[in-house]
């Protein structure tokens, strides 16, 4: 019987779309009947669409050894230590 244990180990192969057929049709069979892993699965299919709206789509250009400069110039010791 495929069981909730089940279901957490095979939730990314699950959602990636690779399982078998017979796989999937269990794991639909038990989020039919398991209302914790429905919500469960939901949970991860959220977060996965919240970070990939999250991710930069854009060429990061900032300039590092500028950025460097700064934080070392408000890192330093002062001239008073
Ligand atoms: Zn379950």
């Amino acid at each position: 019987m495929f069981d909730c244990k089940d279901v957490s180990e095979q939730t990314n192969n699950y959602i990636d779309g690779e399982v078998s057929l017979i796989l999937r049709i269990r794991f639909m069979l038990h989020l039919f009947i398991c209302k914790s892993c429905r919500a469960y699965i939901q949970q991860i299919r959220n977060t996965i669409m919240a970070i990939s709206i999250l991710e930069p789509k854009e060429k990061d250009d900032t300039d590092k050894s500028a950025l460097v400069k700064t934080c070392l110039l408000y890192t330093s010791p002062s001239p008073r230590d």
